[in-house]
Parts: structure tokens; C-alpha cells; sequence
């Protein structure tokens, strides 16, 4: 704990976290040390780790870096919080991110962005980008983040970190602030994949306080992580031949497919046709569930409420005006035209089609293929500012993860490589639903 305290505070500038529980830090520590004296430590027992601030912690703050959510506390504790506290892991802080986990640079927290220790003039990737950054930098052991379309695999790529996104249900999002909530995952971000799959194994599995959550059983992921099998590979042509992506990006992940055909792996090019479609189906179907998930904010219930209110609606248009920051109340005004009368059909009805045809293709490939491989983002860390003038510039950023969230297939990424910038590249691998075991494995073996 004093490690991890002395390195957050001498690497204040990059801005990864909100807030620091030292008192219940050392408090946890004093406690886990008398537990590992008497033997009755549990399997977590000093991992020191951050959570991002989407994440509910009864007593501790929660704003999900808006100021919407200002002086708002949390009455109840995330499972999966519960779950690392009940084997002994230690949190450290909560952590910045995109407001309401909307972004791709952490640009866009009302606490300010978040700077890649790389290149402090570079963003960490978002939304969940105080995660990575913390984990880069050692400020603590590991990071639990949320992925809706990336939030997690991204900012792992550009911080050279593991981020993991499990199947969609396989961890309970009890205590997770919505964004997206038939996207929306709780996801893992370490230093490598043994963390990760002991963290999984810890979080994951059935709950009685979500009814999306799968009863599938729990397999201890961090034991099965050897592996000598020759594997079925894809890697989608399409991603390669897409016209954003960076050259040394694309011979990065091509040197690795190489590496894997060389080991005796099985590997071919696959098609799949709807890479044009992947964006903007993600972007209509996330703003109109956040539309909704977010109308909860009205200055009745929580956190901010307008001072300047003089009747009821004007209180609710105030708050939300003063509250939210402008990506926020663009996707919001965005989701609410798309699910009006006149253009439910012609837009989330329709996005709901793609997305059925986008999963299908993609468990389709899946069965044929044990993995699908591609980076996982186009670019390497790009400059702070340098895509903020351009919502739908950055909204790119997320052309290769919001497949394995379209489709709702685990997906994870791992860093294979840098570039003459120094800056590092992450490698994306998506596999069947549940089949996180092998996914975890290749990943180890890969690295
Ligand atoms: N960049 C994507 C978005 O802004 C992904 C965010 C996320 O996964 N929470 O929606």
C-alpha cells in the first residue's frame, strides 16, 4: 500500500485517479496482515487495485467523473467490488474516465484527461483510461474497468497493458453505472493474463441482485492457463485492408500472425463484410439506451441539483444542462432522436437488425475458428486534442472493438509491440462465448 501510495502521489500529473483511500487502505492492509498470520487469508490477500468511478463502493463517492453525480455517495457495494474485498484484495481509489464511460481519450471527464505515462502528451485511450494509466504506471497492481465498446481493450492497447472483456453476462453488473446496458461489461485490466484470470474467477458467475447475469459455473480460469494445442485462426481481412489503419499497427499484428503460423497454427483470412456498418450500429444502439439509462439524472435523486431551478422543469432542464458535460448531452439528444416515432424504424429498429446479422457472421466465423485476431485499435496513442473537434474522427477509434460488443463474444487484447514512437500496440483476440479459458491461455502463451 505504501508502494502504490508514494507512486500515485509522485505521479499526480497524469491525473489517474479521483480520489485515494488511504485510511481504508491501510485499514484493509492491517487486517489482511493479521489474516495471513492466523492462515485464514483469502486468494486476492494484497492485491492492491483501482476501480474505476462507475464502479459502486458503499460510503465512497460516485460520479462516474461527471458533475452531475457531484456529492453523490454510494449506499450499496458493486458484486464485483464485494467479491474482491471478500478474498482480500485491497482498493486503492477510484479512478478518471470518460464522462458516464463515453469516450475514447478520456477527454472527456469533467476532472480533466488522463496522460498516457508513454508520452504525457499523449491520451491514455478512454474511457476507462485512469484505469490503464494506473496500472501502466504502477499505481496499483490491477484495475477493474468497464467495456461497452472498447472502454477497456483500448486504453490497454495504447498503455501496453492486458484488458480483458469476458462474455457479456459473465460478470454481474450489480453496482455498475449504466451507459449502454445491453453492452455494458464489467472488465479487467493487469499487468498479465494471470492477474487477469484470477481476477476473473473471483468476479464472475451468478448473482442474485442481476437477472442478466449467466448461472454457467466458474471455472478457475488462473489454473488452466497452460496450453500446447494447435489452434484455428482467423484474421479478418477486412480490418487489414481498412483505410485508418496505421502501417506499423498493421505489420505489428501481421508479425505476430506470422509467428503463430510458423508455431504450426492453423491461419487464414477471413471475410466478414459488415466492418462499414460496425460503428454506426454501435453508436445508434448505445446513445439510445443511454437516452434512457441516463433520464434517472434529473436533480431529484442524486448528486447535482441546479440552484437557479424556478419551477419543476426547469429544474430538471438546468440540472442536466449544468450537470452533464457536451459528449454526454450529445449522445443523449442523438439516442432520444433516434427512438422518436418518426425515426424508431428507420434507425434502432434497423440498428437492432444489423446487430442481429452482425452477431450471427461473427458466430458463425467463430465456429469455424477458434479465434479471430486484429488489433485492436488503428492507431497507436494519439495527441491529447488532436481528435476533439471531430466527435465521429473519434468515434473511429472503436471500429475494432465494438464488434466482440455487438456480438457480445469475449474479447481481449494484449500488447505485442511499439512503435517508432515508442508507443505500444495491442494485439486483439475475440473466441466463442465462455470460452474465456482458452482465450486466456493462448493470450499467455502469445505473450
Ligand atoms: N469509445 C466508445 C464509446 O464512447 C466505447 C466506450 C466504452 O466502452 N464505454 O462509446
Amino acid at each position: 500500500v505504501e508502494h502504490y501510495l508514494h507512486n500515485i502521489k509522485a505521479k499526480a500529473e497524469l491525473n489517474a485517479f479521483l480520489e485515494v483511500f488511504e485510511e481504508g487502505a491501510f485499514a484493509q492492509a492491517a487486517i489482511i496482515d493479521q489474516k495471513l498470520a492466523n492462515g485464514t487469508a483469502g486468494k486476492l490477500a494484497g492485491m492492491v487495485i483501482g476501480i474505476k468511478d462507475v464502479l459502486a463502493y458503499k460510503g465512497h463517492s460516485l460520479q462516474a467523473s461527471s458533475q452531475i453525480l457531484n456529492g453523490f455517495k454510494s449506499l450499496y457495494t458493486a458484486t464485483a467490488v464485494r467479491r474482491l474485498l471478500a478474498e482480500d484484495a485491497i482498493i486503492i481509489g477510484r479512478q478518471n474516465c470518460d464522462e458516464f464511460a463515453m469516450g475514447a481519450s478520456n477527454e472527456n471527464s469533467s476532472f480533466g484527461p488522463v496522460l498516457n505515462a508513454d508520452d504525457t502528451s499523449r491520451v491514455p485511450g478512454g474511457s476507462s483510461g485512469g484505469s490503464a494509466v494506473a496500472v501502466q504506471a504502477d499505481l496499483c497492481l490491477a484495475s477493474i474497468g468497464s467495456d461497452t465498446g472498447g472502454s477497456v481493450r483500448q486504453p490497454a492497447s495504447f498503455c501496453g497493458v492486458v484488458g480483458l472483456k469476458p462474455t457479456y453476462s459473465r460478470i454481474s453488473r450489480y453496482g455498475l453505472i449504466a451507459y449502454a446496458s445491453s453492452f455494458d461489461q464489467i472488465g479487467l485490466i493487469t499487468k498479465n493474463v494471470t492477474d487477469a484470470a484470477l481476477l476473473l474467477e473471483v468476479i464472475a458467475g451468478k448473482d442474485d441482485y442481476d437477472s442478466t447475469v449467466s448461472q454457467r459455473e466458474v471455472p478457475a480460469y488462473s489454473e488452466l492457463l497452460a496450453t500446447d494445442k494447435k489452434y484455428k485462426i482467423g484474421y479478418i481481412r477486412d480490418c487489414f485492408e481498412s483505410e485508418g489503419l496505421d502501417a506499423e499497427v498493421k505489420d505489428s499484428i501481421l508479425a505476430v500472425k506470422d509467428m503463430l503460423m510458423e508455431a504450426g497454427h492453423q491461419v487464414e483470412a477471413v471475410d466478414f463484410p459488415y466492418l462499414d456498418y460496425m460503428v454506426p450500429t454501435y453508436y445508434i444502439l448505445t446513445t439510445a439506451e443511454a437516452s434512457s439509462n441516463l433520464g434517472r439524472y434529473d436533480g431529484v435523486k442524486y448528486g447535482y441539483r441546479s440552484e437557479n431551478a424556478t419551477d419543476l422543469t426547469s429544474l430538471y432542464k438546468k440540472t442536466r444542462s449544468e450537470g452533464f458535460g457536451p459528449e454526454v448531452q450529445r449522445r443523449i439528444m442523438l439516442g432520444t432522436f433516434v427512438l422518436s416515432a418518426d425515426y424508431y424504424d428507420a434507425y434502432y429498429t434497423k440498428a437492432q437488425r444489423v446487430r442481429r446479422l452482425i452477431k450471427e457472421k461473427t458466430d458463425e466465423l467463430l465456429r469455424s475458428y477458434d479465434f479471430l485476431i486484429l488489433p485492436t485499435a488503428p492507431t497507436t496513442a494519439f495527441k491529447l486534442g488532436e481528435n476533439t473537434a471531430n466527435p465521429l474522427a473519434m468515434y473511429l477509434a472503436d471500429i475494432f472493438t465494438v464488434q466482440a460488443s455487438l456480438a457480445g463474444v469475449p474479447a481481449i487484447s494484449i500488447p505485442v509491440g511499439r512503435d517508432a514512437n515508442g508507443l505500444s500496440i495491442g494485439l486483439q483476440l475475440m473466441t466463442r462465448s465462455f470460452e474465456e479459458p482458452q482465450l486466456l491461455a493462448f493470450s499467455n502463451y502469445i505473450l
